[in-house]
């Protein structure tokens, strides 16, 4: 499970941010001191933990526990800790020919004991990464190993870092642990599937906080320093392991009995309160935890839900188990919440909370057995927080259709563009050595991944989708699994197996293309005696095309009216449907009255793009303005965009639609996306190679009008004015739009 949020992602064709957990991130941050080689290690470092070293180890061992004392304060560059580690000996001699090995990352050992006899520490037994154990040396069954440890702080790479707060000099140190950052902190078999319980005891100042996995049991002063003792936690995979502590204040609430509470240093303090955010933030989390309850069938499943917010957490997030952390940066969110935009950064909240929230069943509850899952369970707490934020019962602020509209022109795009470039990987892919998942989750992979799962969910149907996760939760639980656990609960629950599925979604690349090809044919009605001519559909096909392969899909095609009567345009009926090759006759819909529009991918269930006939590309240019749904409205605009950058529109024609649709529009999302397509520095590159200096004056006489024509304060007065100030110097070059823009916005 990947914890890192490394980059703030700006889609393409918008401005709203969101965060990605989809990044790529090195070790050590640039500029960061590299860590120090230490006593006993080698000058050449063996290779990080790799595939079938971890195979050979779960075979050799099971029953991990680990009894943890931590010495914190606030002065000292170093940490000292003591361990005692328990693990069963498996029946199997032979795999110990090669001995066995704890991981411990730049630390120092101080002594050494393997069931009562004390071991030399020479860098035989310690190379600097892992300390070492002779066959011999393993007895048959139980086994104890005692070790006492230091190592040093870190600023913000992976281990424990220490931060001094430069408003008042106080110091918080905090655990930053990833695939493979447990063996930073102590001795540990960092491997996801030899879970263990922890048992920690933390000594710190007096006036300090400690946060881990469990919630303390006690903690009690000892000679002016306190000591924090915790109750062993369930089986835990070492990559979620948590440790945080420091003079934090916080906040405490309630979820139906889970004790809920949040955490942050002590020179922030009043601004949480001041921003009444904590009492936002809870009230998210119960919502979250309500909906992942229902929807999961299995309870959440540690002692208590803390959310710690770390002034210098560059990776963003950290999923640790029951103890979350999230970069100050989220909290306030850049802006005070009363400024326009403010809807928007309440969505990415929600997406943060519930996104980390899910990953305590998708992550922690179960583990991937290796790192090449990773992309999985990214993908589905992506997914899920998308869901939780759209399903019923939990709709946040804005509806389900905006939601996914947002969705769509955030990050769904993105995987497209992504998945149309040759040589992209597929999702499945091997990951030999520990430290590669982050090589095998490219920037567009989380879009593509939620965007295939919403079309699994279509395919199998929401109960069996729902039945699939419930199944997966009861097979899988305090285990470790990967997609073929994931899947084998999914295809029992559909009642079909999932493997030619599995061989088209997941493992190839490439982004189908779906036409809807149909033709009518006038008929003669008679009807009360009176003869009617109207006009039937007499033939449908959906035509699939591109792509590596054709998959089985399944959609729902929608028809419209115009002379419904209505002012708004909503379908007069819709048809889920699955297809599979080239060409799919849709019988259903021979016979029925012939529509005036007919999309193939309504409610966006399906990952594909949808290519327009002409006279539907037509219809769709004079009539998006009208159709109701939003998301109806962005699939249009994202198809009538496409049809431009495949030339099937010419820039004229994608300008003049545009401006007419902008001057109806007043969903901020379709608003802030269509003038990304025609101002955006980047975004509208393609359209403005082609302008010469009077469509450049006509564009910025347009933009400044619509500038001026909005209310003053208002969420779409805000969008025109930033896009209006990052537009392209060629927009408002002539002197009249100049001075203008410089009268309007007091430029020098
Ligand atoms: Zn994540």
């Amino acid at each position: 499970m990947k914890k890192i949020w490394a980059h703030v992602i700006v889609a393409a064709l918008s401005v709203l941010i969101f965060v990605g957990c989809a990044g790529l991130k090195s070790k050590v941050p640039p500029g960061a001191v590299p860590r120090p080689e230490t006593a006993g290690s080698a000058k050449v470092k063996p290779p990080v933990l790799t595939r079938e070293e971890a195979i050979l180890r779960a075979k050799q061992i099971a029953g991990v526990s680990y009894t943890l004392w931590f010495g914190l304060d606030r002065d000292n560059p170093d940490f000292e800790g003591r361990l005692v580690a328990i693990f069963e000996l498996r029946n199997r001699p032979k795999d110990l020919a090669h001995g066995l090995f704890i991981d411990f990352d730049g630390g120092r050992i101080h002594s050494l004991k393997l069931n009562g006899n004390a071991l030399e520490i020479g860098p035989e037994r310690y190379n600097g990464r892992r300390v070492f154990f002779k066959g011999s040396e393993i007895q048959p069954g139980m086994n104890r190993a005692e070790i006492s440890f230091g190592h040093s702080y870190g600023t913000t790479e992976l281990g424990l870092n220490r931060f001094v707060d430069p408003q008042d000099q106080n110091v918080y140190i905090f655990s930053n642990i990833d695939a493979q950052g447990a063996q930073f902190v102590f001795p540990c078999f960092d491997q996801p599937d030899l879970r263990a319980s922890f048992e920690l005891t933390v000594e710190t100042p007096d006036n300090w906080t400690v946060i881990t996995n469990t919630k303390e049991r006690e903690n009690v002063r000892v000679d002016g320093r306190m000591s924090w003792a915790f109750p062993p936690s369930s089986k835990l995979s070492t990559s979620v392991f948590a440790l945080h502590a420091g003079p934090y204040s916080f906040k405490k609430s309630d979820a139906d009995g889970i004790p809920l509470r949040i955490f942050i240093r002590k020179s922030e303090q009043a601004r949480l309160s001041l921003l009444t955010n904590a009492k936002e933030w809870f009230e998210l989390t119960r919502r979250g935890l309500e909906f992942f309850d229902l929807n999961f069938a299995y309870p959440y499943p540690y002692s208590k839900y803390d959310q710690v917010f770390l002034p210098e957490l560059e990776t963003g997030t950290i999923a640790g188990a029951g103890a979350v952390a999230f970069s100050e940066k989220y909290l306030f969110g850049g802006q005070p919440a009363a400024l326009p935009k403010a809807r928007a950064l309440d969505q990415e909240r929600a997406d943060l909370i519930f996104h980390q929230l899910s990953h305590m069943w998708f992550g922690n509850l179960v583990t991937p057995r290796w790192w090449n899952s990773l992309w999985l369970y990214e993908g589905i707490a992506d997914f899920m927080a998308t869901w939780a934020q759209s399903g019923e019962g939990a709709v946040m602020s804005g509806n389900a259709e905006q939601i996914w509209a947002r969705f769509l022109r955030e990050k769904k795009r993105k995987a497209y563009d992504h998945d149309r470039i040759e040589g992209q990987k597929p999702l499945e892919i091997p990951v030999a050595e520990a430290d590669g998942p982050r090589a095998g989750l490219g920037s567009g992979d989380t879009g593509k991944i939620t965007a295939i799962l919403k079309q699994l969910r279509f395919y199998m149907g929401e109960d069996e989708f729902r039945d699939g996760l419930q199944r997966f939760f009861i097979k899988s639980a305090i285990r470790n699994a990967g997609i073929a656990e994931f899947l084998k609960a999914m295809g029992e629950a559909s009642g079909e197996g999932l493997a030619g599925w599995q061989r088209a979604w997941l493992q190839t690349t490439g982004v189908n293309t779906l036409r809807a090809d149909w033709k009518c044919e006038q008929q003669e009605v008679t009807w009360k005696r009176k003869t009617k001519i109207i006009s039937k559909i007499s033939e449908f096909r959906l035509l699939q095309s591109g792509g590596v392969v054709l998959r089985p899909h399944r959609t729902e095609i929608a028809l419209f009216d115009l002379d419904s009567g209505a002012r708004k345009l909503r379908p007069r009926e819709t048809l889920a449907i699955s297809y599979s090759g080239a060409e799919t006759q849709v019988r259903a819909l021979v016979g029925k009255k012939c529509p005036d529009f007919i999309f193939p991918n309504y409610n966006d269930h399906d990952y594909v793009r949808v290519e327009l006939e002409p006279r539907a590309l037509n219809f769709a240019q004079q009539n998006v303005s009208r159709f109701a749904e939003p998301l109806m409205r962005q699939l249009l605009l994202t198809t009538l965009w496409d049809s431009f950058i495949d030339k099937q529109l010419s820039a004229a024609q994608y300008f003049d639609f545009a401006m007419a649709f902008l001057r109806e529009e007043k969903d901020p999302g379709l608003v802030d996306w269509t003038l990304e397509t025609l101002a955006g520095p980047e975004a509208a590159g393609p359209l403005l190679n082609s302008f010469g200096p009077a469509e450049f004056s006509r564009l910025g006489t347009f933009l400044l009008r619509s500038y001026k024509a909005t209310a003053s304060g208002s969420e779409l007065h805000a969008i025109w004015r930033e896009k209006l100030l990052k537009a392209p110097p060629q927009v408002l070059a002539s002197p009249e739009l100049a001075k203008e823009a410089a009268r309007l916005f007091q430029l020098k």
